[in-house]
């Protein structure tokens, strides 16, 4: 029997968030920068090595898989690698593979991710206005995502919408993305703007909204139930009893959760960051290229990475400068 991979504060890491891909179809004004410059495409991990890296995770114990990117839908032959990891659900080893996506290829590939035994989706999306969206993705269209998201439930899939808090942006939408996800049948979760790369002109400071103050808001027009649901990451749910949705509030910055952590996010260059918000990582890459035939050096070097994995993050808006700020992007991470 294997043993788990347990880190030094005894956290059991059985959530492998992994990033295929750095490109992106959307430019977003707090992910990236619009010249971004992506990485050569030899840098990137090859579809097998990202099923070497992804089943030997599983091997590990990990649970569950969450692929994001970039944009992990505009990886080329991406679905190859997800029918790969559908074996692992077919055998038991793995609980759930899902995927966070900004919905933009979803007419594409929505039977496909079912028939992969994807389930679940998470699906970016901050406003309701075409006009707005195009604003805040600068590349991004509304109706095509929309379409995506009709392709996605007619195929089965249950849809989770995430949206960036952004101040003077979106606050005005609280209650009709509310109202609309509600009608989808649809959960919402909101997500505190973090610190997170060179992203060009844009304020980032100007850009946080803090949501301590967002369930209050709701119980002027809801009964908001506190539900006890923990995921291992920074997210808190509240239910509104009358529409029988989940509300999500994930808030890094306001709240630190990270005593229950239970994931480690892999970069699409092999790269393991042990923490959102620090900066250590460990090149899984070079086990995994040196030892074609064998996964024993891999194993190995996951195994120390998680023996470094820290106890914490040190973001911090509240001093009004950017202590804590990550210099590299999420696109890059994979949020
Ligand atoms: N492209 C896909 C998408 O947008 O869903 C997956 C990758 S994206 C980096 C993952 C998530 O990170 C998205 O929900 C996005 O809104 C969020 N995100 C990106 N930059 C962020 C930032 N600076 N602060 C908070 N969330 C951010
Ligand atoms: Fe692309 Fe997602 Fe970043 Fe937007 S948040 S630029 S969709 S990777």
């Amino acid at each position: 029997m294997t043993a788990p991979l347990i880190d030094p504060f005894a956290r059991a890491i059985t959530y492998l968030r992994v990033s295929v891909t750095d490109r992106c179809d959307f430019r977003c004004v707090y992910c990236m920068s619009e010249n971004m410059t992506f990485l050569p495409k030899k840098e990137l991990l090859t579809l097998e090595e990202l099923d070497r890296m992804c089943s030997t995770f599983v091997k590990l114990g990990v649970r569950k898989l969450r692929i994001t990117g970039g944009e992990p839908l505009v990886r080329r032959e991406i679905m190859t690698f997800f029918r790969a990891m559908s074996r692992h659900l077919d055998s038991g080893a793995l609980d759930e593979l899902t995927v966070t996506t900004n919905g933009s290829q979803l007419e594409k590939y929505a039977e496909d991710l079912v028939a992969c035994g994807v389930r679940r989706i998470n699906v970016s999306m901050d406003t309701l206005d075409e006009a707005k969206f195009a604003e805040v993705t600068r590349w991004g269209r509304l109706p095509q995502v929309m379409r995506g998201l009709d392709a996605a439930q007619a195929a089965g899939l249950r849809v989770k919408i995430n949206a960036v808090a952004l101040k003077g942006f979106n606050e005005d939408e609280l209650f009709s993305m509310t109202e609309w996800c509600a009608s989808r049948h649809m959960d919402l979760t909101w997500i505190e703007v973090m610190p997170m790369g060179d992203i060009g002109n844009e304020n980032r400071l100007g850009q946080y909204w803090s949501l301590k103050d967002m369930r209050k808001t709701l119980a002027e027009r809801y009964t908001v139930t506190d539900l006890d649901e923990r995921t291992g990451g920074p997210a808190r749910y509240v239910r509104l009893e009358e529409t029988g949705q989940k509300i999500g509030f994930i808030t890094p910055l306001t709240h630190n959760f990270c005593e229950s952590c239970n994931r480690v996010r892999l970069t699409c260059t092999g790269e393991l960051y042990m923490c959102l918000g620090q900066e250590d990582m460990a090149d899984l890459r070079k086990p995994l290229r040196d030892f074609p035939d064998s996964e024993t050096a891999l194993e190995e070097a996951i195994r120390a990475a998680i023996s470094l994995k820290p106890k914490g993050h040190d973001f911090d808006y509240s001093r009004q400068s950017l202590d804590g700020q990550m210099p590299r992007h999420m696109s890059h991470t994979g949020g």
